[in-house]
């Protein structure tokens, strides 16, 4: 006798795709047979300056300590970010990567016939964290690519617990100013959970952007999520945290897993969070590679999203498959976006100068404008 294992699962999850990951240079060194270091990989916003050098040396002495649990509660990460942020330690969660964050707020506060509300192309984990949990998802229509905050706050209704903003958000780079951001939290009912996603936010100059942090205080129903995965450089290692309130704080830590944060992570992530100059100098290839690839896609005559994260949507304005097909046997991974309801969209993630000259090439190539 056979059974349907995916008939009986939850409602939700049935629905549920799996998410997509950039694809590995591995993979496609193998499926192409092309040379690994011939490859060039801007297809998951990580950091093209590989990891900081105080990280790396911080791992190295944690090493002989890996046959010990970690420490469950993450005391010297917790207090180093409390003193960054001006904030206590118990209002500081930690996760295996700010994706595990998002999901402890849907498991703490989301279930069936609750609802999480979050805009039409945002971050793929967010209808999945809602969706594991047997909650529905609003997926309120972006304007121009972003969100659509005053239609968001429309859509709360009496069982709404969660909304989820990305700010800037990926993968359309789309991003909101202080202004929009305190009209929006002024008007969210107290009781609803607002999750701000900042995990671009260090790249972030000026006054912009706002600053979550500037919040936290007035709106106890306010949580920023951050991550040492885009310009910390930290992503293989799985680490992010979320800032709140103590109480959130709290029921947050009633679902982690207790020891979710491995323990090289946690010593990494101190290492990286002084330094300083290994934050700089990811700003400033940000910033340069932002430009530099603007002035390619200009030069080939391409349209795009303007973006404050370390990746750009480019529209392409037909099916984009098969031009990420095309760049893949040119040895370029990039990011295909149908999943996010923008088939004729590729990301392009911010790499090293000859990585996005490289990229811009093959480009002109597979587009017959070279
Ligand atoms: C990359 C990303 C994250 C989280 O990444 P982690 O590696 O899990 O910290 C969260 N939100 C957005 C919008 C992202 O792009």
């Amino acid at each position: 006798m056979s059974c349907d294992f995916l008939a009986l699962a939850q409602p939700g999850v049935q629905k549920l795709s799996p998410y997509v990951p950039g694809k590995p240079v591995d993979e496609l060194a193998r499926e192409l047979d092309l040379d690994p270091a011939g490859i060039v990989k801007l297809a998951s916003n990580e950091n093209p300056l590989g990891p900081s050098p105080k990280a790396l040396e911080t791992i190295r002495e944690q090493l002989a300590e890996l046959t010990r649990y970690p420490d469950g509660n993450g005391f010297e990460l917790k207090s180093r970010l409390a003193e960054r942020c001006g904030v206590t330690p118990a209002q500081v969660t930690l996760g295996n990567g700010s994706n595990d964050i998002l999901d402890l707020v849907a498991r703490a506060y989301l279930a069936p016939g609750l609802n999480a509300v979050f805009s039409e192309h945002a971050f793929a984990v967010y209808p999945i964290a809602t969706q594991a949990v047997g909650a529905t998802g609003k997926v309120v229509p972006a304007v121009d690519y972003g969100h659509d905050l005053p239609a968001m706050l429309a859509a709360i209704d009496a069982n709404t617990r969660v909304v989820f903003i990305a700010n800037p958000n990926n993968p359309t780079g789309t991003w909101f100013g202080p202004r929009a951001l305190e009209d929006f939290l002024a008007q969210v009912p107290e009781n609803v959970l607002v999750v701000l996603d900042e995990a671009y936010i260090e790249y972030a100059e000026g006054d912009e952007l706002p600053d979550g942090l500037d919040y936290l205080a007035r709106y106890p129903n306010l949580l920023v999520s951050r991550t040492f995965s885009k310009a910390y450089g930290l992503a293989a290692l799985r680490v992010g945290y979320g800032l709140s309130s103590a109480q959130v704080a709290d029921v947050l830590n009633r679902v982690r897993q207790p020891f979710n944060v491995n323990s090289l992570a946690l010593a990494a992530a101190c290492a990286a969070l002084d330094d300083a100059d290994y934050l700089a100098e990811s700003r400033r290839v940000n910033d340069a590679g932002m430009r530099q690839l603007e002035e390619g896609l200009r030069a080939l005559d391409l349209k795009w999203i303007p973006s404050k994260g370390n990746f750009i949507a480019v529209d392409f304005g037909r099916d984009a498959a098969p031009i990420n097909q095309a760049m893949l046997r040119e040895g370029v991974i990039l990011r295909p976006v149908g999943g996010y309801g923008m088939p004729t969209f590729l990301r392009i993630s911010i790499g090293l100068a000859h990585e996005n000259a490289r990229c811009l090439e093959a480009l002109a190539k597979v587009l017959g404008r070279g």
